[in-house]
Formats: C-alpha cells, sequence, structure tokens
C-alpha cells in the first residue's frame, strides 16, 4: 500500500469545516481506489487561533514541519481578531513563497445542473487560471510612512516585481498545460498600457516563448478588458496566464460566474518537487456563514482532486468529479448555489456517488 502523508492545515472560519469534508472525501477515495493508497493526517492548527496564543500565525520552524509532508491540505486563514495582511502574510503566503510553490492553478469547472448567472448553461467551458505565484504585486516590497512629513502627509509604496526568469517559468508552466487539453488556447493577461514597467517585460516575455509552442493558439488581453470578456464571450477562453493580482481577482470572477466561489479549487505548485505543493480552495475563511454548517465543499473536495493528481492518481480523481458532478445533478446544493443542502449532505451524496 501507497500511504501519503498529507500535512492538515485547516485555519479559520470555513477553513476548517471544508478541509474535514474533504478529508472525509478522500479517505473514502483511498477506500474504494482500485490503486491501493491510503491517506496518513497530520494536523497543524494554525491561523489566528495560534496568533491569539503566540503572537504569530504559524510557529517560527513552521516551514521545517511542512518539508517531509507528501502535500499540504489547507483551508483558509482570515478572522476579524488579526488584519488581513498579518495573517495572510503570516501564515499562506509564507508557505506558497517559503516552499517555492510558484505555480497557483486554478481550474473553473461548471457542473451539471447549477444555475450560473449567464446566459448560457456553461457545458461549453471550462477555464484554468494560471496564477504567477511567487513575485508580481505580491512581492511584498515598498514600506510606509516615506515622505518622513508626519500624519496626514504620509505616503506608502507598493512594488512590483516582474523578473524574466519568473514570467518565463509561470508561462512555460501555462503553455504546457494548454497544450494538454483540447482546445490548446492561452491568453496572457496584463495592464501593461498602464503598468510599463514590469508588464511590458511580461508582453516581451510572453511573444518571445509563443514560436516554442507553434501548436497553441494565443492572444494578449487587458485585465480590463478581460473582465467584460469573460461574462461577455466566456467560450473564447481556455488556459489564462496572469500576474498574482490580476490571477486572483480573474479566478474569484470565474468561480462566481461557474455559480459561486464555493465551487473553485486550486493548487499552489512547486513544479519542480523541491518542496510539498500545497492544495486549498480559492475562497476565504466566510465569516457570515462560518459554524453553520452550509460551507459549500466543493471547492475543497476538488482541490483534494488536484492533490491526486499531483500524488499521481488520476484514475481516483476523474473518479472523485463524477462524483462530485453526479451529487450535483442530484440536486444536493448548498445555499450559495440555491439549494438547501448542509456541508454534510453534500459529503454524503458524493460519498454514495463514489
Ligand atoms: P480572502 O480574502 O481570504 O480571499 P474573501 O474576502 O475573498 O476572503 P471569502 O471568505 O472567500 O472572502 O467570502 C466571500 C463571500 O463568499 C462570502 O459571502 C462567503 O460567505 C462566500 N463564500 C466563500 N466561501 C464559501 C463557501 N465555501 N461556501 C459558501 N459560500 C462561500
Ligand atoms: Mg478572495
Amino acid at each position: 500500500m501507497t500511504t501519503y502523508d498529507i500535512a492538515l492545515v485547516p485555519g479559520d472560519g470555513v477553513g476548517g469545516e471544508v478541509v474535514a469534508a474533504g478529508r472525509e472525501v478522500l479517505d473514502a477515495v483511498a477506500r474504494t481506489s482500485d490503486a491501493d493508497i491510503g491517506f496518513a493526517w497530520t494536523t497543524y492548527d494554525w491561523g489566528s487561533g495560534y496568533f491569539a496564543e503566540h503572537g504569530r500565525m504559524m510557529p517560527e520552524d513552521g516551514l521545517d514541519l511542512l518539508a517531509p509532508h507528501d502535500a499540504i491540505y489547507f483551508g483558509a486563514v482570515g478572522s476579524a481578531q488579526v488584519p488581513d495582511h498579518v495573517s495572510l502574510w503570516g501564515l499562506r503566503l509564507r508557505i506558497c513563497q517559503g516552499l517555492d510553490q510558484w505555480a497557483n492553478v486554478r481550474p473553473v469547472r461548471f457542473l451539471p445542473n447549477v444555475p450560473t448567472p449567464l446566459r448560457t448553461t456553461g457545458a461549453d467551458l471550462d477555464w484554468v487560471v494560471v496564477r504567477e505565484n511567487s513575485e508580481g504585486e505580491y512581492a511584498g516590497l515598498g514600506g510606509r510612512n516615506l515622505s518622513g512629513r508626519g500624519p496626514g502627509n504620509e505616503v506608502a509604496v507598493q512594488t512590483s516585481l516582474f523578473t524574466e526568469k519568473g514570467c518565463e517559468r509561470i508561462m512555460r508552466y501555462a503553455f504546457e498545460l494548454a497544450r494538454t487539453r483540447p482546445r490548446r488556447r492561452l491568453t496572457s493577461v496584463t495592464k501593461s498600457n498602464a503598468q510599463q514597467y514590469g508588464m511590458v517585460l511580461w508582453d516581451e516575455v510572453f511573444t518571445r516563448l509563443r514560436a516554442d509552442y507553434p501548436d497553441v493558439e494565443t492572444d494578449s488581453c487587458l485585465v480590463d478588458a478581460m473582465a467584460a470578456r469573460f461574462v461577455l464571450r466566456p467560450a473564447s477562453l481556455d488556459v489564462i496566464v496572469a500576474s498574482n493580482l490580476n490571477a486572483d481577482i480573474l479566478s474569484d470572477l470565474g468561480s462566481a460566474m461557474a455559480g459561486s466561489l464555493g465551487l473553485a479549487a486550486s493548487a499552489n505548485l512547486d513544479p519542480e518537487r523541491r518542496h510539498p505543493s500545497m492544495f486549498e480552495p480559492v475562497h476565504g475563511s466566510a465569516p457570515d456563514i462560518a459554524g453553520l454548517g452550509v460551507a459549500n465543499p466543493v471547492g475543497a473536495i476538488e482541490s483534494g482532486a488536484l492533490m491526486l493528481e499531483h500524488l499521481g492518481q488520476d484514475a481516483d480523481a476523474a473518479r472523485l468529479r463524477r462524483a462530485v458532478d453526479a451529487a450535483a445533478a442530484a440536486g444536493v446544493l448548498t445555499p450559495d448555489l440555491g439549494g438547501t443542502a448542509s456541508t454534510a449532505d453534500v459529503v454524503r451524496a458524493v460519498l454514495d456517488h463514489l
């Protein structure tokens, strides 16, 4: 038997509820698999609760604790008790950047029978947002109080960092991914008319790389036009590659178009596999519904499917997605999708269809 050693980081708010749901489903996948697999889970109770006790979101040696695991399964971070930028940088971004998870892959899958705000059913739509996950607008460069002139005159600077190597590696990742998909289409997104240094470099690297992938159809789009295109011409999109901030915004838009933020899955990958990769739903801690037992677990469950693929278990990942589709088709939907099912009801329906 192959036992995968998974670090479980539930985090804050609905994070704990959806990763518990995902864990239950993944254990059932292992039990019913043709491959002889199992999961060993180690829980790390890091997040805003840990912060209240220790004054930090995770221990100083937290990355060393995560390093030996085969993968990390993460919930969400954020609470009213800790400023959002402190909690995000103290846990999620610390893991992503500390473990070189430079590719954030966020598929947007439309499920059967799930109402969407679009005029189409979504049946012909299937996107993957590939997000640069190590630099760009999230480089963490800048500072406060730079004017030296006291209250009312503060100046703050936030710098984006774009390196040729960073652009090239995320774009090659996206080109290779586009190549494996039926439509073989890749759209690069920037705001390079206004961001005239880093994003112009991004455009130049994209233009150079296109020659290496003649089998992939490409185009470039400004992020404002892209927001409109997502809504008005959704079928024109397949794989989308964008910088850290732009891709974050577009993937929330994409998942809302599929019906709910609660549906979206993501993988934070170290494609060179020197460190464990991390799998998490795109949504945050959702404090407005935390503790009510109604959080949509599909984003977390589908993140589990991405984790199965990363571990080499493609057949089980496909089987899990079919079970999620079947549960949705049977009308077992949480309130964010207009249904009345609880988190536990969705888990039960997915287990039934496994
Ligand atoms: P973050 O800053 O961590 O990205 P956010 O500000 O984007 O968080 P979320 O916590 O993702 O906010 O919540 C945004 C909205 O989406 C809330 O109304 C929340 O209830 C809803 N939502 C998020 N996740 C889910 C879920 N799993 N099921 C149902 N609704 C959800
Ligand atoms: Mg968000």
